[in-house]
């Protein structure tokens, strides 16, 4: 233990009823439920995406498809009001990582830098992170040409009716091509190895496609751009003969998966073999009694910002019942 360490967070109980790790919409979410239903949450909003609390959404600029909002709202404002919301109704946010969960005995205990704080319930809302390539101008041209989400930016008017390529060689990348044949001109599909990965009806629907040109053994090097600075191509190389070339193409797409961030609950609750959260099936409940999980790190099918707010919701109704029948 370390000496800085108190022994609850600063509304001094010595068991809170509930703690919610994580700061996008699942996790705010769920924080906004479980204050009105006063149970006074704590927040764990976790720090690593740049410093600051709200999730994956604070690295995108509009987002188009969250309901509520006809004309568009930016990731980080949308966040921001996710944020205020929950603090309105009383949730207890403390901008800190958690480093240290141990849910083997109830009540259970969570560290962080800071403190230490003991709840009979943890919803789990550390979401996932995309895989990024780390091309030399990735972070130049990301959202403004690069993008790992064809469901968020396909119909973006920055790449609507335009040349496209997606990365990746499994479903992932194969759904993501599909999917941009609907809003782009064309769609190229770089795959690294000799052959698709994805299941045989998702490879049936890419070979059957006239709008996408699949380039075998090849990987994306970096982004090319014109005299205005906008991406206009793509410097790829063929892995076989090491020969590079470049691929008109105004966004590329990264299609090669995503990592759910749930290593602190590895050993304690059951995670699949990728590692994402296991729930029974419809519901929040992990394989432990009073522990939780919501939005993307237990979902690795839907992962819109609109389904981790319904998970995050149905994991603070939960907790709900659950302290209930555990009073
Ligand atoms: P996240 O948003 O990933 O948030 C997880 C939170 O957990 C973060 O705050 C993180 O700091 C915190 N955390 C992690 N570890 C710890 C720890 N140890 N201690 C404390 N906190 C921790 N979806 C849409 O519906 N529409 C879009 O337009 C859209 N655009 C996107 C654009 C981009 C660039 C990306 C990457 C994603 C986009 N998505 C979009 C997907 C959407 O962002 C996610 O589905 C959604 O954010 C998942 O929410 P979440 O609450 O599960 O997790």
């Amino acid at each position: 233990p370390r000496a800085s360490v108190e022994t609850s967070a600063a509304s001094g109980k010595s068991v809170e009823n509930v703690v919610i790790i994580g700061s996008g919409p699942a996790g705010y979410t769920a924080a906004i439920y479980a204050a009105r239903a006063n149970l006074k949450p704590v927040v764990f909003e976790g720090y690593q995406v740049g410093g600051v609390p709200g999730g994956q959404l604070m690295t995108t600029t509009e987002v188009e498809n969250f309901p509520g909002f006809p004309d568009g709202i930016t990731g980080p404002d949308l966040m921001d009001r996710m944020r205020r919301q929950a603090e309105r109704w009383g949730a207890e946010l403390f901008l800190e990582d958690v480093e240290h969960i141990d849910v083997k005995s109830n009540p259970f205990t969570i560290r962080s830098s800071e403190r230490e704080v003991k709840c009979h319930s943890v919803i789990f809302a550390t979401g996932a992170t995309a895989r990024r390539l780390r091309l030399p101008r990735e972070d130049e041209f990301w959202s403004r040409g690069i993008s790992a989400c064809a469901i968020c930016d396909g119909a973006s008017p920055l790449f609507k009716g335009q040349v496209l390529a997606v990365v990746g060689g499994g479903d992932t990348a194969t759904e993501e091509a599909i999917y941009l044949t609907k809003y782009a001109r064309h769609v190229h599909l770089l795959v690294r190895s000799d052959q698709l990965r994805a299941s045989r009806a998702m490879q049936d629907r890419v070979y059957n496609n006239p709008n996408i040109t699949l380039h075998f053994n090849t990987e994306a090097v970096d982004v090319v751009s014109n005299t205005k600075g906008q991406m206009s191509g793509i410097l790829t190389r063929r892995v076989d003969t090491g020969e590079e070339s470049v691929l008109e193409a105004k966004g590329l797409f990264y299609g090669i998966g995503h990592s759910p961030n749930s290593q602190l609950l590895q050993g304690q609750v059951k995670l699949d073999s990728s590692g994402y959260v296991l729930v029974e099936e419809g519901t929040a409940k992990t394989s432990v009694e009073g522990v939780f999980a919501a939005g993307d790190v237990q979902d690795h099918e839907w992962r819109q910002a609109v389904t981790a707010a319904g998970s995050g919701c149905i994991a603070a109704l939960s907790v709900e019942r659950y302290l209930v029948r555990n009073d």
